[in-house]
């Protein structure tokens, strides 16, 4: 885990690193060459919730190369209980930024996730805005348990520099870590559904909405079927303001 100041949400470490930073950081470890998968992790309430009844999703947390906070609900906390984050790093954002990068310094790219034709048109969109960076494979994310061998070991034998995987929180992040240490990536991000927005399935949320910390509510708008799944976010803000080691 990289070695800076942290704030602690429900005992989980996060590094107090703006975006531009944190892409930095990943930058250079891309430009580094390191044969060992960094596994970024941005975290959502949902992910930090899980932590405390699942020690192997813990686990693979604490492991990672580098934790963001992505979702307001953590930086308002660290905030409260004296962290002080600086902002919110989301996977979409994050995922731009490398997008941009990636563009300038020439690295490559394996996309993982989302339904097929999302996969194939997010490439399309991903390679006429970002022309220099090379998207070495593609697949989607609805594959069976006989199909994974073959996707991991295409991804190993193809060595990107960065790989997306957009399977959606936390399956994203166990699948990173089942396979971390054959999938012969520099880098590897768990996205959620990035995907989808950027192929323009789903809406991005507005930079009105994202300023005002509603982006749930945007998001909730948008897909009515996730009310359920933000149910947890009272939940998270309660226990995470209470929260004793
Ligand atoms: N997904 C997938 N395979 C699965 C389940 C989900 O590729 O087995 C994709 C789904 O199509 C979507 C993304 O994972 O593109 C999850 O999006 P969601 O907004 O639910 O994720 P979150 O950002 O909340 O983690």
């Amino acid at each position: 885990m990289i070695e800076n100041d942290c704030a602690e949400v429900m005992g989980i470490r996060f590094p107090k690193l703006t975006l531009d930073r944190t892409v930095q950081f990943i930058g250079e470890v891309i430009e580094r060459k390191s044969p060992e998968l960094f596994h970024v992790i941005t975290m959502n309430p949902e992910i930090t919730m899980a932590c405390q009844k699942d020690r192997e999703l813990r686990s693979i947390v604490d492991e990672a190369g580098i934790i963001t906070a992505d979702g307001i609900g953590i930086v308002m906390v660290s905030r409260i209980r004296g962290g002080n984050l600086p902002e919110r790093v989301t996977g979409y954002d994050t995922l731009l930024r490398l997008l941009e990068s990636g563009n300038r310094k020439k690295w490559s790219f394996y996309f993982l996730g989302a339904d097929a034709a999302t996969n194939e048109k997010v490439c399309g969109v991903i390679r006429t805005r970002y022309p220099h960076a090379s998207i070495l494979g593609r697949h989607h994310g609805y594959f069976s348990q006989s199909e994974e061998a073959g996707i991991v070991a295409e991804i190993g034998s193809l060595k990107p520099d960065v790989l997306v995987v957009a399977l959606g929180a936390p399956y994203a992040e166990r699948w990173i870590h089942k396979h971390k240490s054959t999938l012969n990536a520099k880098v590897a991000i768990g996205v959620g559904g990035s995907l989808d927005v950027l192929a323009g399935k789903v809406r991005e949320t507005p930079e009105i909405w994202k300023r005002l910390n509603v982006e749930w509510l945007f998001r909730l708008l948008q897909q009515p079927s996730r009310w359920r799944r933000q149910l947890i976010l009272p939940r998270f803000a309660v226990k995470a303001l209470l929260y004793r080691k």
